[in-house]
């Protein structure tokens, strides 16, 4: 469908392999390829939503409910449907959970424009009324939200359970709610909350309501040398990211030794440096110290000697969390090492944890930095419960961050989809047909956790607006009983970023793909089957098209499944 013949002459600006698809053909190509994403992450939403196993080409299985992950793991290579999973990254950045939900608000927002298209708007209008219904969503929800006390451990342990459910954690989600928040409120510091301060251990053994929170950091090595204690207390803490070793170019540059005393001498002068290091590590009473770098085995000798617990080869993440958990400053030499610098901790000690040795750094004043141990029969379900209390420590930090959460089931977008059609009557033209679409995208979560709930989705609807009529605006779907309840009193709740950064990426996301007319690909891409979607395949028909859904045509491979296409059916 190349266009590059011009009446009569044909002007040839591109190479031979590059391919241009224009006008509604690439608009078209481009939605259904954002379409498909949308659909294939659809059956995970919710509490009711299943799980998808991705197998990538080197046999790694994946199983997670996790909108981000699954994208990820997709390995598309669309550009229009990489914008999607673009949508559903910016959300894990910035808030930590909503992932699947503003992917599917972006695809409905595509299929809703699909439909004006048809009837003739044109791109520019309905990217017009998106933009504007988004603004307007942004400040109703404003309005709608419940203020929360930032310090009001219940509430934030709420919305970390609505987070946390429907998903491996399940079982114990209350316990570790209250975890994830003890976490989330110790690593608060005057500049926000970091939740990379909170590491994640990984334990295979024992039982998820075993999980733990170490008010410090773990490492994952043993002491250097067997002489040295298991366990120091009271200990003061010197963190290195450099080496304990006599530099090797200093020794390496060429030595000519012509008697047997001179190279005594050579020895004898690198053993004293490294005695050097351990007294200066002494004199500061220094018990433990962790170095990013090798430590020399006479080093070793002389730090066992001293008593002191020494760990080498520490990655650079775990030295900086363990400085901050112990208020100690990482230096790049032992030579650089001064008072100040050295952290303390109530307890070093070495021990086992799931068959494996490791260092804890415990008993910290006011724990910057800690570490939540997370265990699980097996390392599928400790892979997907750590997803889960990634996405319960980032609803917790947005929380204290809004001051504000919603009501979740579908609440807010049936209350936004009431207001953003009374409000469509006051904006003119055919732009209001776009703010009508837009309310119209809303839907697509109530509608969704209707069906992977096994509820008719258009009951469930009508059943919700009806209460929302009714001035009953906080309520929702109960995705395990199929009624209508009141999500806040419930303490089903969101933070109020979940909603808006959703809508935000997914308006823009939107956007960005229906203002495009032309695509230009200078090597392969197959561009989007034109058939229409006419079966429970529509999505994968349009996947299929797209080639280089890599790791979904791995799937396809796996037999059974079928592609994306039979997932969706089978669920
Ligand atoms: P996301 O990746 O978008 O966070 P989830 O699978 O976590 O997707 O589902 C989130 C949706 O599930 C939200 O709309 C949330 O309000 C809803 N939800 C959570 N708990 C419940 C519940 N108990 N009943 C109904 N809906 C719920
Ligand atoms: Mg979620």
């Amino acid at each position: 469908m190349s266009q590059r013949m011009q009446q009569g002459q044909p002007l040839i600006i591109l190479s031979e392999e590059s391919q241009r698809t224009q006008g509604r053909d690439a608009q078209q190509m481009n939605i259904n390829a954002g379409k498909a994403v949308a659909e294939s992450v659809r059956t995970t939403l919710g509490p009711k939503g299943m799980d998808k196993m991705l197998v990538d080409s080197g046999g790694t299985v994946v199983v997670t409910n996790d909108g981000v992950t699954i994208l990820k793991e997709m390995d598309i290579d669309h550009p229009a449907a990489n914008m999607i999973v673009e949508v559903s990254e910016t959300q894990e950045d910035e808030v930590g959970d909503g992932t699947t939900t503003a992917v599917i608000l972006a695809g409905e927002l595509l299929d809703q424009a699909e439909a004006l298209l048809e009837q003739d708007v044109h791109a520019t209008t309905i990217a017009q009324g998106y933009r504007e219904a988004a603004a307007r969503a942004k400040e109703i929800l404003t309005d709608y939200a419940d203020d929360v006390s930032t310090d009001d451990r219940a509430a934030l342990a709420e919305v970390a359970v609505t987070a946390m459910t429907g998903k491996g954690a399940e079982a114990s989600r209350d316990e570790l709610a209250a975890l994830v928040v003890d976490a989330v409120l110790a690593i608060e510091d005057d500049y926000g909350i970091d939740t990379d301060h909170v590491s994640i251990e990984k334990v295979v053994g024992g039982a998820i309501a075993d999980s733990e929170l170490i008010e410090g950091v773990i490492i994952d090595k043993e002491r250097v040398n067997e002489n040295m204690p298991y366990l120091v207390e009271d200990a003061n803490i010197a963190v290195i990211d450099g080496a304990m070793e006599v530099r090797e170019t200093e020794i390496d540059a060429e030595v000519n030794v012509t008697d047997p005393e001179q190279l005594e001498a050579f020895l004898a002068q690198e053993e004293s440096q490294l005695q050097a290091m351990v007294d200066h590590l002494e004199s500061l009473d220094v018990e433990a110290v962790f170095v990013g770098e090798g430590i020399d085995d006479m080093a070793q000798h002389f730090l066992a000697q001293a008593g002191i617990i020494a760990v080498r080869r520490a990655k650079s993440e775990d030295l900086r969390n363990l400085a901050r958990a112990s208020d100690a400053t990482v230096v790049g030499a032992v030579s650089d090492l001064e008072a100040d610098d050295v952290g303390y901790a109530g307890s070093v000690a070495q021990k086992d944890i799931g068959g494996d040795e490791r260092i804890f750094v415990e008993d910290v004043e006011d724990a910057k930095s800690v570490t939540m141990v997370l265990r699980g029969g097996t390392e599928h379900v400790v892979d997907e419960l750590a997803r889960a209390i990634e996405d319960a420590l980032g609803v917790v930090r947005a929380t204290i961050l809004d001051g504000a959460v919603v009501p979740g089931g579908g609440a807010p977008e049936t209350a936004l989809s009431l207001s953003l059609r009374d409000f469509a009557d006051s904006v003119g033209g055919r732009q209001q047909l776009a703010v009508e679409a837009f309310a119209d995208a809303l839907d697509i979560v109530p509608r969704t956790l209707a069906e992977n709930a096994g509820l008719d989705p258009i009951d469930s609807l009508v059943d919700l607006r009806k209460s929302h009529d009714g001035g009953d605006t906080a309520t929702g779907l109960d995705a395990y009983t199929g009624e209508i309840i009141d999500m806040s009193t419930d303490g089903i709740v969101e933070p109020l970023r979940v909603k808006t950064q959703a809508i935000e990426s997914a308006t823009e996301a939107a956007v960005m793909i229906l203002r495009i007319d032309d695509v230009i690909a200078a090597g392969e891409l197959r561009a989007g089957d034109d058939d229409d979607e006419g079966d429970e395949m529509g999505g994968a028909g349009g996947m299929g098209g797209m080639g280089g859904m890599g790791g979904m045509g791995g799937m396809g491979g796996m037999g059974g499944m079928g592609g994306m296409g039979g997932m969706g059916g089978m669920m």
